[in-house]
């Protein structure tokens, strides 16, 4: 099979806001970044991939029909803007409540379904969120790992990036989830950028 890359883009505090074991539809809420980043990757034709992490569902607070009506939500919400979802994966685990999983980020084990199920070339795809462990996966898979700081993210998760990306030419810290995007694009060389995108500095 010819295969193709992605974003794999986090869902909670990256394209939309942390509610924090999300379990009500109602409060899902696109954040202000994700109509122009979501736009700008389907416009190359870069397929985004949500993966997240929810461990509210081994903690019992989320059910998995909750999860699952937040999973549509998000995937309307992005549609509604302009921006398309290719698939969503999540880990429904929490080790010390249901034992160690290989998909809990950041596991690789929903990069590699993924993968295998959509064709998705990882050495070629960005792996970006506000989580360290977000972008931590291209250190084993090749590809980009890009931290967006949010209003959530730890400090220590910005200082382990920071201190990644000094040593690895393949993490980088954005301040803005389009930056991430234009970011992958270019230096993934994937897609067709529209013409009208402004001259992106690369990071020495
Ligand atoms: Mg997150
Ligand atoms: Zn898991």
């Amino acid at each position: 099979m010819s295969t193709r890359p992605a974003l794999f883009i986090d869902r909670d505090g990256t394209l939309i806001a942390d509610a924090h074991y999300l379990s009500d539809v109602h409060l899902v809420q696109l954040l202000p970044a994700t109509g122009a980043a979501t736009q700008l990757a389907r416009s190359a034709g870069v397929p985004v991939i949500i993966v997240t992490n929810q461990s509210g569902i081994a903690r019992g607070l989320i059910t998995p029909a909750q999860y699952e009506a937040t999973r549509e939500r998000t995937t309307a919400l992005v549609e509604s803007v302009g921006g398309a979802i290719l698939a969503t994966y999540h880990c429904p685990h929490l080790p010390d409540v249901t034992g160690a999983c290989d998909c809990r980020k950041p596991g690789l084990g929903m990069y590699h379904q993924a993968s295998r199920e959509h064709g998705i070339d990882l050495t070629r795809s960005a792996y970006i969120g506000d989580r360290w462990r977000d972008a931590q996966p291209a250190l084993a898979t090749g590809g980009l790992g890009i931290l967006v700081p949010g209003r959530e993210t730890p400090a220590e998760d910005v200082r382990r990036a920071e201190a990644a990306a000094e040593h690895h030419a393949n993490i980088a810290v954005c301040h803005s989830l389009i930056d991430a995007v234009v970011l992958a694009l270019t230096r993934l060389g994937i897609g067709d950028l529209p013409p009208s995108s402004p001259p992106h500095p690369l990071p020495v």
